[in-house]
């Protein structure tokens, strides 16, 4: 601890899974934290996610491993690949990387189960940060919060690292729906990636015989909002292969997602003086890879294992070195992969069905555990 014997503290701006998870490690190792949330509300909305194994080992550093399990879905991810009339370009392989695919809101409500209430506040955005202090409107009131260390967990728009570092979300051309379907409504399903020209379809089944599925496809212009998001959606798989329209339809659709992918170029640090950078405030990536989120989880146990190692100088400087060497080559890698899903060419779209069909199994699992392979550190 950086303190010596006292305790050392810390503020997390945002309670997405990120700033709870950052919450969750730094508890661990003795700190005492504040959550700083701007939602009336601390819950997740959106749909599914996958985890792949790195998440899970550093799940595993916090021992939610077995909690997370027990609400996901064991599976692979781009392991059966599919053409939009159904044809099977690629079979899942037991050589494949295993995921556990889990509905948001239940991790969400899994990591805030770990944490006392009296550390979470809502309705408290934070509207400035100046050195370790952070001012907060605090249901409707300005308050002045400091702490040894400020974490900003606060996402992809972030406003930290927009006024303490600079840089806004690069919109990367393309745009995604999503849901789940309600329990029973679509079953059984098979997970399947369906490889479009410049549009994908994903399926990936959950727990209770909901499913969660995505489309993500090109898209001229950012913010562009649908009056009817499903019907949209529709109008571009609708005929597609089952299940993929059956899904899309059974879903509410006032819970059909939209959002434009966006990420951010990176940074030349995650940390100045005492506020560091964490999850999508300091690395968001498109979902290509589907490891925004398990890099968020990742950062929080890095953190905090740093943080336990050594004084707060020493500790910031080792999480900044380790996770901006791991986690900006991965968002280089999902922007290549924008690239390759976004091109709208004939030959390129063979090339690209091609290669997923001749693809050695060994050669497979080696190019999907490229980011997977990572273990975390033990904490305390
Ligand atoms: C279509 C899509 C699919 C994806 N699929 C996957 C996947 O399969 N696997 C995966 O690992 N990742 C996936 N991701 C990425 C993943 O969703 C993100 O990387 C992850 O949610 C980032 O978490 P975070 O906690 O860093 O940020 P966020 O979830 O954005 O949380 C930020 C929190 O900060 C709060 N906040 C913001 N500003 C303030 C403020 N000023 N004061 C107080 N609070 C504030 C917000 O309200 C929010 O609660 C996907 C993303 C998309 C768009």
């Amino acid at each position: 601890m950086s303190n010596g014997q006292q305790s050392s503290s810390a503020i997390v701006v945002g309670a997405g899974i990120g700033g709870l998870t950052a919450a969750i490690a730094l508890r661990q190792i003795g700190w005492s934290v504040t959550v700083l949330e701007r939602a009336p509300i601390i819950a997740e909305v959106g749909a599914g996610l996958t985890l792949w194994p790195n998440a899970l080992s550093a799940l595993a550093a916090l021992d939610l491993d077995q909690k997370v399990e027990a609400r996901g879905v064991r599976t692979v991810s781009r392991g059966n690949l599919r053409t939009p009339r159904g044809r099977w370009v690629r079979r899942s392989r037991p050589e494949d990387v295993g995921v556990l695919a889990v509905h948001r809101a239940e991790l969400h409500a899994v990591l805030r189960s770990m944490l006392p209430e009296s550390a979470l506040h809502t309705d408290a955005e934070v509207l400035s940060v100046d050195g370790r202090t952070v001012v907060c409107r605090c249901a409707g009131e300005e308050h002045e919060l400091s702490a040894d260390l400020v974490v900003a967990a606060d996402g992809v728009n972030s406003l930290v690292r927009r006024t303490v570092w600079s840089g806004s979300a690069v919109f990367q051309g393309r745009t995604a729906w999503r849901g789940v379907t309600p329990s029973g409504s679509v079953w059984p399903v098979e997970e399947s990636l369906t490889l479009g020209r410049g549009i994908q379809a994903g399926v990936l089944p959950l727990p209770d015989e909901r499913v969660y599925w995505f489309v993500t496809a090109n898209a001229a212009e950012a913010n562009r909002e649908y009056a009817d998001e499903q019907a949209e959606v529709l109008r571009r798989v609708g005929g597609w292969h089952d299940p993929v329209p059956a899904l899309i339809r059974a879903t509410p659709p006032d819970q059909v997602l939209h959002n434009d992918l966006v990420d951010i170029d990176p940074l030349d640090t995650f940390v100045k003086d005492r506020v560091v950078l964490l999850g999508d405030a300091a690395h968001a990536m498109t979902p290509d890879l589907g490891q925004g989120a398990c890099q968020a989880i990742e950062d929080a146990v890095v953190l905090a294992a740093a943080l336990a190692d050594s004084d707060l100088d020493s500790g910031l400087a080792a999480y900044d070195r380790v996770r901006r060497a791991r986690v900006q080559p991965m968002a280089t890698a999902a922007r290549a992969s924008v690239r390759r899903n976004s091109n709208t060419g004939r030959a390129a779209h063979l090339a690209m069905t091609l290669a997923a069909r001749l693809v050695p199994p060994a050669k497979w699992r080696a190019m999907t555990a490229q980011w997977s392979d990572w273990a975390a550190p033990k904490l305390p």
